[in-house]
């Protein structure tokens, strides 16, 4: 039977990262995963890559091109005509960088000794000082410590199941063969406005029904108001404080549902995404019979050193309390590989930056306005607009703005919320920032390059003090 210092339970970002972490610091390590793709075949990566931020991203850059070329050029001077696009190649360029990008962790494997094994994994107890894992139409394993990151599946809605045919997951959005006439997203969240974009850009008519009578309620108010008005007038329509009361699904999916006054309404679609948050793989684990501990919204209970009730068993990712999110997931396996190691890591999740891969893009870190306020924190505000920055006009992205939020007193910048263009990018200076516990006048003293989107950052950090130059 084979034995290893560690066994990583799931191959998604948190658990192939921590695995090569753990290998990196001369562990014996083996890796077990139960993904398959499309065609059957074991497919590393998790959600993330197999069905999540990798594939969605690609869809986005596809669908965002083909809007620029026949809303945007005109602009330029670029006249274009007769353009069309091509939903089979793009899926296809989507499936050619997942499966680069698997193939990439195999051989990642490869190259830092991680034995990688596919099955289901269940914890079967304890034999002495190791732990017993065993592996579904594999042999059983054993391990000083186990890690494990089995990550996130979607949530169904009992009016809905998923037939993957009418009524689909991300999964099933990710991979619609053509562009659905009408398309109807249950939940409003990061998924629904992500894949809402994609399939409205290439011509569907996309209706977001969102339960909550608020919009991105852990975005910035401002951030979220804002984009709401962009969203809306690109052509999503956006419902919010939504019930709803009953789904058929037949030649087409219907939708009884009631409106924030309470008012009957039906909707009519071609397909319905549903995409109303994600519950954590613990089934089959083994969790009940060894006494792994679960909380009570069934992820695995955790401290801030992602360590369980057991002892040498820890957890990370999708599957322990915190944002779901990749790089959460990788960061924390990259803190239990060096835990286990013997060496001090760690991981801030009020360092965790959360990103909407939207148009505009939004992106954030740190404290929002409301939760300043509700706390009752003394704090300064500064900000810029995206119109009155030259590298933006040139780019044709005038929409959004830049915030800071400042410690009235020690002027320490407790958060940071950006709507407009590559937000993304422009989100990791002010990860930094918290990080080394920046003030706004340290970014604002930071010499930031001309043009570049970047120097809205440093307007808004200058704003903080009242003394932005450009506006
Ligand atoms: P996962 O990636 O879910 O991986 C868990 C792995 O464990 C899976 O391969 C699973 O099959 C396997 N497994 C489960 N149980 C067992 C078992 N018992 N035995 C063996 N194997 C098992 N996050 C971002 O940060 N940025 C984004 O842009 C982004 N976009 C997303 C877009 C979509 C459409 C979706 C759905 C998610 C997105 N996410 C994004 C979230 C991100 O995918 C997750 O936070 C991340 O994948 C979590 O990583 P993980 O390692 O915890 O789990
Ligand atoms: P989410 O939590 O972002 O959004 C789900 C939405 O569905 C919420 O707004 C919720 O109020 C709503 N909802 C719940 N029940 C409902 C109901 N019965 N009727 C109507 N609305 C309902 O979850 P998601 O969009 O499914 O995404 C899952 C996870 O994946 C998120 O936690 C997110 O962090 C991660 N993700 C991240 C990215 C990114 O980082 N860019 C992209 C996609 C997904």
């Amino acid at each position: 039977m084979a034995e290893f210092d560690v066994v990583v339970i799931g191959a998604g970002p948190g658990g192939y990262v921590a695995a090569i972490r753990c290998a990196q610091l001369g562990l014996s390590t083996a890796c077990v995963d139960d993904w398959k793709n499309a065609q059957g075949k074991p497919s590393l990566g998790g959600t993330c890559l197999n069905v999540g931020c990798i594939p969605s991203k690609a869809l986005l850059e596809s669908s965002e091109n083909y809007e620029r070329v026949t809303r945007d050029f005109a602009a330029h001077g670029i006249v274009a005509s007769g353009v069309q696009f091509d939903v089979a190649k793009m899926l296809a360029r989507k499936d050619k960088i997942v499966s680069d990008f698997t193939l990439g962790i195999a051989q990642l494997f490869k190259k830092n000794k991680v034995t990688q094994l596919h099955g289901r994994a269940q914890l079967m107890g304890r034999d002495g000082e190791l732990w017993r894992i065993g592996i579904v139409n594999d042999e059983e394993v054993r391990a000083q410590h186990v890690i494990i990151a089995t990550g996130s599946t979607p949530r169904a809605l009992p009016q809905a199941p998923f037939d993957g045919v009418r009524i689909v997951d991300n999964s099933g959005a990710l991979s619609f063969s053509e562009v659905p006439r009408r398309l109807a997203i249950i939940g409003a969240g990061v998924i629904g406005l992500e894949l809402g974009s994609v399939w409205r850009r290439l011509g569907a008519e996309v209706t977001l029904l969102e339960a909550l009578p608020v919009f991105i309620p852990t975005a910035d108010e401002q951030v979220a108001k804002e984009a709401l008005r962009a969203f809306t007038k690109q052509g999503l329509k956006i419902h919010l404080g939504v019930q709803i009361e009953g789904v058929k699904n037949g030649d087409a999916v219907n939708i009884a549902w009631r409106d924030a006054q309470g008012v009957a309404q039906e909707l009519v679609a071609d397909k319905l995404v549903v995409a109303v948050g994600r519950v954590p793989n613990t089934q089959g684990l083994g969790a009940e019979s060894v006494g792994l501990k679960l909380d009570a919204a069934g992820r695995i209970e955790v401290d801030e050193h992602c360590r369980t009730n057991l002892q040498n068993v820890y957890a990370v990712g999708d599957v322990v309390r915190g944002p779901m999110l990749a790089h959460k997931a990788s960061e924390e396996g990259v803190m239990v590989a060096e835990l286990i190691a013997g060496q001090a890591g760690h991981c801030d999740l009020n360092l965790v930056p959360g990103i909407l891969y939207t148009s505009p893009e939004i992106a954030w870190v740190g404290k929002t306005e409301q939760q300043l306020k509700a706390a009752g924190v003394a704090y300064r505000a500064g900000q810029f607009p995206f119109m009155a920055n030259g590298r933006a006009r040139a780019l044709g992205e005038t929409t959004g703005f830049v915030k800071i939020l400042a410690d009235a007193k020690t002027d320490c910048i407790l958060g940071v919320h950006i709507i407009g263009a590559m937000a993304s990018e422009l989100i990791q200076q002010a990860v930094l920032a918290l990080a080394f516990s920046a003030s706004s006048e340290d970014l604002a003293r930071t010499i930031h390059a001309h043009p570049s989107l970047s120097e809205i950052m440093h307007e808004a950090a200058l704003a903080v003090d009242k003394r932005a130059l450009h506006i």
